[in-house]
């Protein structure tokens, strides 16, 4: 019967946005476009305050939903059956879907939930309710109404041309579409916190560039091929974005050799934000991302992020600072970097590790240490050595 796979998807913020409202539907719907465009002939278009998404119905609904559950901006979707605007093809196609869902999952009884944007329609919301709900009951012997708990909510959505039937609302990560909150520059390591973080800011709708850090030789290839990996797993949600590779190492042994042991820590942590800042601001990101979180290492004591702050001008933004580990890993799990992430490699801030670092760093005395560093032309170097790589999803 059907030729076409119908989804309704909701924008749950976005609605809410007013006189831009426009621009953030028309954005999400670029979005929407972009990401299932590798399904092939799929159309998305935004009508009477909702966003319809039409595909073959060859194509396989579940990866379809998938795909549109990973679109930020996206509140819930629907697969939906929809039919002409009249009592009797509403109530056939109600019966029809109901059979269907009697054979897939065994459904038993049901409650009928109508709803009328078309205030021109001549029946009333709950008379529209009531009526359905007798035709289904005529139409599948099998079933009951149970309006307290109801195996499968039947809502009936009784629009001016069209109407549409549907069971299923499907959560989607809700969020503000992509490229419409400006750019960032994320720091992004190989572990779980930071490809967190980045997803964070790219579901409130930021553009992601990224910065990688390594000490090679002393870090493997292997490493940054994980970091990559973790990437490109971010980048099936932002879409293909470009990440920096910068070798820390020639800046590292400066610090070794020059600054006080237990300082190491929070120099590395410095120079690599003062590199991400020049790297922001030639690529036009307006903040730097991290996935910094408080008190979860010496390096992240409130006295060592506020000396790592002192390190630039620019705003940095660090989503996970008050999440507890344990959510942090469970937002790595549903979202599907953290079996990368637990892959033990070693990353460059393991290596040089001081066995006692400063963990309520005095900004004077680092400062003090640095001065012993030509810091600029270090950090000059490391930029111009920068080797850029496009990230695309995996
Ligand atoms: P993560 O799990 O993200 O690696 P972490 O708990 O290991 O974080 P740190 O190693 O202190 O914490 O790093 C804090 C933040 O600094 C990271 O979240 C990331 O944003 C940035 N960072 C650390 N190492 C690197 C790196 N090698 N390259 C780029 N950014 C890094
Ligand atoms: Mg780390």
């Amino acid at each position: 019967m059907k030729d076409e796979h119908i989804f309704i998807v909701r924008c749950g913020e976005v609605a809410l946005k007013g006189m831009n409202k426009p621009y953030f539907e028309r954005m999400l719907v670029e979005r929407i476009k972009k990401l299932l465009k590798k399904f092939g002939d799929v159309s998305v278009k935004r009508h009477e305050g909702l966003i319809f998404v039409r595909a073959d119905a060859a194509l396989d609904k579940n990866a379809l939903i998938k795909e549109i559950s990973k679109v930020f901006g996206v509140a819930s979707i629907s697969p939906a059956v929809e039919c002409e605007s009249t009592m009797e093809a509403i109530g056939e196609a109600a019966v029809a879907y109901m059979l269907e869902a009697i054979e897939e999952r065994g459904i038993k009884t049901f409650k009928v939930e109508a709803k009328r944007a078309d205030k021109n329609f001549p029946v009333k919301s709950p008379d529209i309710g009531r009526q359905i709900g007798a035709v289904v009951l005529k139409g599948c012997k099998v079933l009951k109404v149970d309006v307290h708990d109801p195996d499968c909510l039947l809502f009936v959505d009784v629009r001016h041309d069209k109407s549409y039937i549907y069971q299923d609302k499907i959560q989607g990560f809700g969020g503000l579409p992509l490229g419409t909150t400006g750019k960032g520059l994320s720091l992004l390591s190989g572990g779980i916190d930071s490809p967190v973080a980045t997803w964070m800011m790219a579901k409130r709708g930021m553009m992601i560039e990224a910065v990688h850090f390594h000490s090679y030789p002393y870090t493997s290839q292997r490493a940054q091929e994980k970091v990559e990996e973790l990437a490109s797993i971010v980048a099936t949600y932002c879409g293909r974005f470009r990440m920096h590779v910068i070798n820390l190492l020639p800046i590292q042994e400066q610090i070794v050799q020059n600054c006080p042991e237990e300082e190491t820590t929070i120099l590395v942590r410095r120079f690599m934000m003062r590199i991400a800042e020049k790297i922001a601001r030639k690529t036009g990101c307006g903040m730097l991302i991290t996935g910094e979180n408080l008190g979860q290492v010496a390096s992240q004591t409130a006295e060592a992020l506020v000396v790592t702050d002192a390190s630039v001008a620019m705003p940095v933004m660090r989503p996970l600072i008050a999440m507890d580990k344990v959510d942090i890993m469970d937002k790595a799990q549903e979202i599907g970097t953290y079996e990368t992430s637990i892959q033990p490699y070693e990353d460059c801030c393991t290596v040089f590790l001081p066995k006692h670092p400063v963990t309520k760093p005095k900004l004077d005395r680092i400062l003090a240490s640095e001065s012993r560093l030509d810091c600029d032309a270090l950090i000059d170097a490391a930029v111009e050595a920068d080797e850029v790589i496009d990230i695309f999803p995996r």
